[in-house]
């Protein structure tokens, strides 16, 4: 077995890891000897430093030296074995349970010198040791600075201890992956040895170029792997499209307004990779409202142009009930649009299956129902899936594999993320990023307020009702089940009728088709002038007329997810508002995220910040993306990392560089367990 097998093997190749204990750690998610290296010290324990009885302070974990005097097992079982010990300033009981006489006596010989370590407890007027932890006759190897682990439920210590130590003694050394250059940065420190300063509790919270280099190895093997699906992907030809960029004129017409330079540039890259022989890959990104759909649907009416099919999928029923109602707005009546989710029944199901083999649906606008096995498209040519922050690499991946030779692939993403994380989670893509929003945009005026106060509310939504203006009403989850997240949207729905009669809606997953359509139609036609609703809403609708957002339980959201909400609202011209509702009062905490939301409306600040707060890992779709969360990286305190190995990927993808040498890093790094597909 060489080094990196060795290391990615299974727990049980520990000398001294049993089946019971590796079983307890595989709970975990530590399957292999690499996986537990990542498992930290939390903690140390100084066991250098020994105390006098009379010193011993009770609930710490503390070490003595002391002279074993007198044993004392009981003859009734279950009763626990005592030894007495003790030293010149008093006496101390090591209590026993589940160890046996004969191991008691062969520990703690009568009238010899030991070292124990242990949990000190006072109890009947004595001091106490139960189960020590650590009992020496040789004082010296007592005297150690230990790491201290979150320890699994039935690992003790002790035993975790000797499994790391076994395996930092044993770990391989490997040839070192970094270029001479980046490894001179880090001055030198091999992979191993930052390793074992990375476990040395000596070096708990602190940084040096052990850490820094691990961090960078991180980062590195997730933008290699990154730039190698992207080679792969721009190496496949397929078909030109062939367009005139003259016909998307007769769209412009049918909506009223003008691009921003944002869009048209955008527009511009993607018809650019349409017309290239090879196969595009590209992720729009652009904060809530900066106008991502129209920009899209100009791709698909080139598309449709060049005789391809097109599918767009949209992450809800609602939001593709939605593009589907726009798409047939603006196009002309000869492009063939067709809606299919899971809520299409059996029959129309059939027929739409059977016309998009045969080449009869233009454009196919749905769920992911579009990608099931089943479904066999004549000839796509392009796929556009929207808000995908939710998926990950790997089912990009998957799905660009899927669609076929001749198909694009175009995802948009409404997720305002640093640099650093854009570059993590889409560099497999090409991107097009639209930073200005629409010119007659307002600032949404954002307020907080405690439910007791509710009629204030009221009276508020009244007011802006008489003007002619509509309002969303967002209920939280209850519970992460989808059975039971629309109760409190119920609740709220009926409370709501009494006082607004039949001029409020409630829109929420369960609802089928049929209905969700009827109220988002009813809303559009005012109709209605509320819609409650779960956060079904969170992602990509859009009613230019409604003006006020009111979120409920606000506290329970993430800021990023909150902006996603108020992104609803302040898409027209008109003042808009966004009403925060909390049960108590709130928190320290929470009142600076609250405070946050208040002076921005901009997602990338407000993502900044709300990494800072809680950790990137909680960002909205990150944990899904399939990149999970880093070991060691932060995109925002390691930024600088992140630039050097971005920098040193572009070196080795400009030299062609065989990546064998790479190799190990990405075998033991490859955390999306992707690298099989590629290489
Ligand atoms: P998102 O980027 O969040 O998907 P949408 O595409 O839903 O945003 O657009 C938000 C709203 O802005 C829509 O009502 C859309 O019609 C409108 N819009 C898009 N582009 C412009 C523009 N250039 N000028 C004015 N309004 C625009
Ligand atoms: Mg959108």
């Amino acid at each position: 077995m060489n080094g990196i097998e060795y290391l990615l093997s299974n727990i049980n190749n520990i000398i001294g890891i049993g089946d019971k204990t590796a079983n307890l750690l595989k709970k975990k998610s530590i399957n292999t000897i690499f996986d537990l290296l990542w498992n930290l010290p939390r903690d140390f324990i100084d066991r250098s430093n020994a105390f006098k009885i009379n010193e011993l302070e009770v609930g710490k974990t503390q070490t003595i030296n002391v002279i074993v005097k007198k044993y004392n097992f009981p003859r009734i079982r279950n009763l626990p074995n005592k030894v007495i010990c003790e030293d010149q300033t008093g006496k101390i009981e090591c209590v026993f349970f589940n160890s046996y006489e004969g191991y008691i006596r062969k520990i703690l010989p009568i009238n010899q010198k030991v070292t124990i370590n242990g949990k000190i407890n006072f109890f009947n007027k004595k001091y106490q040791i139960v189960n020590p932890t650590h009992i020496s006759s040789d004082e010296k190897s007592i005297k150690k600075i230990y790491s201290k682990y979150s320890l699994t439920e039935g690992i003790n210590e002790k035993k975790y201890q000797k499994i790391i130590n076994e395996v930092l003694k044993n770990l391989p050394d490997l040839d070192e992956w970094l270029s001479y250059d980046i490894a001179k940065k880090f001055n030198n420190i091999s992979w191993k040895n930052s390793i074992i300063q990375l476990h040395d509790p000596k070096n708990l919270n602190k940084k040096g170029n052990f850490l820094y280099r691990l961090i960078f190895d991180e980062i590195l093997s997730n933008f290699l792997i990154s730039s190698n699906i992207r080679k792969k992907i721009k190496k496949i030809k397929k078909v030109k499209k062939v367009f005139n960029d003259e016909s998307i004129k007769s769209v412009i017409k049918r909506i009223n307004f003008k691009l921003t330079e944002d869009q048209l540039k955008s527009i511009g890259e993607i018809n650019k990779d349409l017309k290239s022989d090879r196969k595009m890959f590209r992720l729009i990104q652009g904060d809530v409202g900066s106008g991502k759909t129209i920009v899209s649907l100009i791709a698909c009416l080139n598309v449709i142009q060049s005789k391809f099919q097109v599918a767009f999928m949209a992450p809800t029923e609602i939001l593709s009930i939605q593009h589907y109602n726009l798409a047939q707005k603006i196009f002309n009546n000869d492009i063939k649009i067709r809606l299919l989710t899971s809520k299409t029944d059996r029959k129309e199901r059939k027929t739409i299956l059977d016309d998009l083999s045969q080449g009869k649906i233009d454009l196919i606008i749905g769920t992911h129902s579009l990608f099931q096995e089943k479904i066999k498209y004549k000839n796509l040519g392009l796929i556009i899936i929207d808000e995908q922050h939710k998926f990950g690499v790997k089912q990009r991946k998957k799905l660009s594999d899927k669609a076929g030779k001749n198909c694009d692939v175009l995802v948009m993403s409404a997720t305002p993320i640093p640099r650093t994380m854009i570059m993590t989670m889409y560099g497999d893509m090409d991107t097009s990023i639209i930073k200005s929003k629409p010119k007659n945009r307002k600032e949404i005026k954002t307020y907080s307020k405690n439910e007791k106060n509710i009629n204030e509310i009221l009276s508020f939504v009244k007011k802006q009702i008489f003007n002619g203006n509509q309002i969303f009403w967002v209920c939280p989850l209850i519970e992460e089940s989808k059975k039971v997240d629309h109760q409190s949207s119920i609740k709220r729905y009926d409370f709501l009728k009494k006082i607004f009669k039949n001029r409020v809606g409630i829109l929420h997953g369960e609802l089928g088709s049929f209905k969700k359509d009827k109220i988002l139609s009813d809303f559009l036609n005012k109709k209605i002038d509320i819609i409650v609703s779960t956060t079904v809403i969170e992602v990509g609708i859009d009613f230019p007329n409604a003006n006020v957002i009111i979120i409920e339980n606000a506290n329970k959201f993430g800021l990023s997810q909150l902006h996603q909400l108020r992104g609803r609202v302040g898409r027209g011209s008109k003042e808009s508002f966004c009403i925060l509702m909390f049960k108590t009062n709130l928190s320290k905490n929470a009142k600076k995220r609250i405070n946050i939301l208040k002076s921005s409306n901009d997602g990338f600040k407000i993502s900044e910040e709300d990494m800072k707060l809680r950790g990137y890992g909680d960002l909205l779709g990150f944990k899904q993306s399939g990149i999970k969360n880093f070991r060691l990286a932060d995109p925002i305190q390691n930024e600088d990392l992140f630039f050097l190995a971005e920098n040193e990927v572009k070196k080795i993808e400009a030299l062609n560089e065989n990546l064998n040498k790479y190799l190990p890093l990405l075998k033991l790094y490859d955390r999306a367990d992707i690298l099989n597909d590629i290489v």
